[in-house]
């Protein structure tokens, strides 16, 4: 066993607004059970996975600090695979802040780095990175389908899919390196042809498995953007929708001069909702520059809020936003006549909606939500792509693999293959790369 032991606040930090009614502490690492003993003031352990009441005391001063709940854990069957201990104590900042001292002055233990415990996790092979990253994704899920997608991913589903693909290309390289190892030996026939059909199929997968961008849309939030012209009633949308005061309303055009977002659970689907400045033609730079940002958003965006004015030719200027943007799509665009206070509208393409009165509050919620499931719902049983990560590694994996089919020689073709592997080992860790594992666990939070 290797490695300080390491310690840390699993749980928020009290607050004299926000005091817990109770604080975990953990320790992981070799010394975590002398830890343990020094804090308890006990000559032996108590059965591993069983909590028991203890004191918890100053090992200097031998004041007590807290009478609290602690249990052990004994390698073999720990979180992280080394010796762990965790104190349960009451949340008060004292309490807490006067524990933490203890263990610094114990001289055997470090505060942990943000992430450490998962990385140990991982580096006793406790877990993948796929999981690890469904790990943080679960402490950051806001809504229920982030949490069904972040459990399921931490179930394994991913590191299974990357793994069977990677076992199946391993294979495939092993007959490509018994033809280099043993080029007279009678290898079976149609060999080539086989390896072939595996690298081909390998392709298709992928490729289907990165056309699909339902697990990333969840895991980031669905992006709608808000576009219009000026003064169509964009923001006073944008506060209807979020309930609160995000955006500024006012009765001069052009007033939205940058992206204002708002998170919002609509149904259980996460959603970025963004507000940009109206599309019009501008000579304000400051406003030029929103308008420039509005766009790039509009195009950017999963959905398109089409927010016209009912009270003037909203119809042509429908047409003249077509014409700014990239074309309308209905698929892609929702389309919401706002103001049907002031002036009727009839039409069945539109949502007809007053942000004023609420009126036709519903169905644009409705109409929302159906276009977020689809764009978001997971698929039956198969495991999506979660991250730009995973997303880049694939697209290096796919790269070479092109390169092994094109390989002019069997050397090549198994070299281009081996390339493609590890590609698809950075995903899960299977190959690793200190730099990357510094990336992924420095986002993680201290306790984790
Ligand atoms: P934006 O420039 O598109 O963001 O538009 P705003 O949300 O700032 O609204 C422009 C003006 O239209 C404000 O004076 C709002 O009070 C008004 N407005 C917005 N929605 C409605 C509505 O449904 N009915 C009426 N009568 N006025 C509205």
């Amino acid at each position: 066993m290797s490695g300080a032991t390491i310690y840390a606040l699993g749980t928020p930090v009290p607050s004299r607004a926000h005091p817990g009614a109770i604080s975990v502490i953990r320790l992981s690492g070799p010394r975590a059970g002398d830890a343990l003993l020094a804090l308890t003031r006990k000559d032996a352990l108590p059965a591993p996975r069983r909590m028991v009441l203890r004191a918890v005391v100053d090992p200097l001063s031998g004041e007590t600090i807290d009478r609290g709940l602690v249990v052990w854990f004994a390698a073999e069957s720990s979180e992280t695979g080394e010796p762990m201990a965790e104190l349960h104590l009451h949340g008060g900042r004292a309490v807490v802040g006067a524990a933490l001292d203890a263990l610094a002055r114990l001289g055997f233990c470090r505060l942990a780095e943000p992430g450490e415990f998962t990385r140990r996790a991982f580096e006793h092979g406790k877990l993948d990175l796929t999981e690890a990253e469904a790990i943080a994704d679960l402490v950051a899920a806001e809504t229920g389908a982030q949490r069904r997608q972040a459990l399921q991913q931490m179930d394994g589903a991913l590191y299974r899919l990357y793994e069977d693909w990677r076992g199946k290309g391993v294979r495939a390289l092993a007959h490509l390196e018994a033809a280099i190892d043993f080029p007279d030996e009678d290898l079976p026939d149609g060999l080539a042809d086989e390896v072939r059909s595996v690298i081909g199929r390998l392709q298709s997968e992928i490729d289907h498995h990165l056309a699909d961008r339902r697990g990333e849309r969840l895991r980031d939030g669905l992006s709608i953007a808000i576009i219009g012209p000026p003064n169509a009633g964009k923001s006073s949308l944008l506060n209807l929708l979020a309930r609160r005061d995000a955006a500024i309303v006012s009765e001069t055009a052009g007033t939205t001069r940058d992206v204002i977002e708002v998170h919002l659970d609509l149904g259980g689907w996460p959603v970025i909702l963004a507000d940009t400045a109206g599309l019009r033609v501008t000579q304000d730079a400051i406003e030029q520059e929103g308008v420039r940002r509005a766009r790039v958003r509009a195009a950017a965006a999963d959905l398109r809020l089409l927010v016209l004015d009912a009270t003037v030719d909203w119809k042509r200027e429908w047409q003249s936003l077509i014409a700014t943007t990239d074309g309308w799509d209905s698929l892609k665009d929702i389309v919401v006549v706002n103001k049907v206070d002031r002036a009727k509208v009839v039409s069945d393409e539109v949502v007809q909606l007053s942000a004023n009165t609420s009126t036709g509050l519903p169905e644009l919620l409705k109409r929302l939500e159906q276009a977020a499931s689809t764009l978001m719902q997971e698929g039956a049983g198969v495991a999506p792509l979660t991250r730009a990560r995973h997303r880049e590694a694939l697209v290096d994996c796919q790269a070479s693999l092109g390169r092994a089919l094109a390989a002019p020689e069997v050397a090549l073709a198994a070299e281009d293959l081996r390339l493609a592997l590890r590609a698809l080992g950075r995903i899960t860790g299977a190959v690793q790369i200190d730099e990357l594992l510094d990336v992924i666990f420095r986002d993680f939070c201290i306790g984790k």
